[in-house]
């Protein structure tokens, strides 16, 4: 059994933007609507005391909390004082307690009281930005339709200019084909992020990604380099990677990027997206009830489902779970054409999510991703950069005389 090291609670499941893309509320699983709004002290208690004893049980140096929604920061500084408080004396002791939280920022710029705590608990912040004010805007709206761009930009000046610098995690940022992708990573290195993470939009063969209507069909062999087939979502990141990696200095990192290097040259990689580490990562809902990845809510109502809760079962019960244990298979949780596929061990078929393809055999998850030509690409041009970096650095060594 692989034990959980991540832990994402929904402290709060409702949300005060309505971004059009957001796969809580705008895609097949529409749980959030019969969850309470908070998650209540029982249920905090209860989830802490759980992953004290997980951590104990598996002896586990560090657990990473993060606190997810919904929009996290709505449940208010006293609130979310005392649940911080409840997590820190369950772990004392017990295991490191990493904290980190992902918001949409606007709640930051609102309320002074809400850094205070999160500094006094150590929670690092990762805040969500889609690029310029414009494409950001087109997408990241508030309920009666005005940007939120302003708001998430005070925010960031909160983090980036005064003394919470230190907590400040990164930024994360959804791709729109839409909008250029120089422009984008520029406009995001305004705000000065230790750390970007770019994400593919959620989608499946079900559901293509935005710009790839046509693509319903997995390839039946690895993919080569065909001309002929579109991968808009590698071009665009491919275009950012190259202007990254070839900058005189390095101003942030990002995290794909950095993956696929460091699987390409051996390593291991700790996010779901790309290689064949298996899931370490569990959520509880604000009713306590246990699930697997919300990405699995773009693939169908229930998915993310495990039928266990915090009441009920521990984080033992929910690791033994089939829908965690087919994450974990590493390559023989792939697809027949990921296993021949030379990219594999990097690509590792990419997000689970992106699979999901009714009808598929044995399983609807039994497909490469919806990404995967777009993958294929990038993967090859990241090696090609890689490679020639390491001819370079191939220098005669001469056998050292004693
Ligand atoms: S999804 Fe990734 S591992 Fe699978 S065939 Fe495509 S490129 Fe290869």
């Amino acid at each position: 059994m692989v034990p959980f090291r991540q832990f994402l609670l929904k402290i709060h499941s409702r949300c005060n933007l309505a971004c059009d893309y957001c796969y809580v509320y705008e895609s097949a699983d529409q749980s959030w609507r019969d969850r309470p709004r908070l998650m209540d002290d029982r249920t905090v208690r209860r989830t802490a005391a759980l992953i004290a004893e997980h951590a104990r049980d598996h002896d586990l140096a560090e657990v990473h909390v993060i606190l997810h929604g919904g929009e996290p920061l709505l449940v208010g500084a006293a609130r979310l004082e005392a649940l911080l408080r409840v997590l820190a004396d369950a772990l004392d002791g017990v295991a490191a307690l990493r904290l980190t939280l992902q918001t949409n920022g606007l709640r930051l710029a609102e309320d002074p009281a809400l850094l205070p705590v999160l500094a006094r608990h150590g929670v690092r912040i990762g805040v969500s930005l889609d690029g310029t004010a414009a494409t950001h805007d087109r997408h990241r709206r508030r309920p009666d339709g005005r940007g939120s761009h302003s708001g998430v930009a005070r925010a960031l000046r909160l983090l980036t200019d005064g003394p919470y610098r230190h907590l400040y995690a990164g930024v994360l940022c959804a791709i729109d084909l839409t909008a250029d992708p120089v422009e984008t990573y520029e406009a995001l290195l305004e705000f000065a992020p230790p750390r970007l993470d770019l994400l593919l939009p959620h989608a499946t063969w079900q559901t293509p990604p935005p710009g790839l209507a046509g693509r319903t069909t997995p390839p039946r062999t690895a993919p080569g380099t065909d001309p002929g087939e579109p991968v808009p979502y590698a071009r665009w990141l491919c275009a950012v990677f190259d202007h990254w990696y070839g900058a005189p200095s390095r101003r942030t990192g990002i995290r794909l990027f950095e993956e696929i290097a460091v699987l390409l040259l051996g390593g291991a990689a700790s996010s779901e997206s790309v290689g064949l580490a298996p899931v370490d990562l569990v959520v509880v809902e604000t009713d306590g009830t246990i699930e697997q990845a919300d990405s699995l809510k773009v693939t169908y109502p229930g998915a993310p489902a495990t039928g266990l809760d915090v009441f009920r079962h521990t984080f033992a019960d929910a690791a033994r779970h089939e829908g965690f244990l087919a994450r974990q298979r590493g390559r023989a949780g792939l697809a027949h054409v990921c296993g021949a596929c030379p990219r594999s061990a990097v690509c590792g078929g990419g997000l689970y999510a992106h699979r999901y393809r009714p009808g598929a055999e044995p399983h609807p998850f039994a497909s490469p991703s919806v990404y995967c030509p777009d993958l294929a690409v990038l993967v090859d041009h990241i090696a090609g950069r890689l490679r020639q970096d390491v001819r370079a650095l191939a220098v005669p060594v001469r056998p050292v005389s004693r």
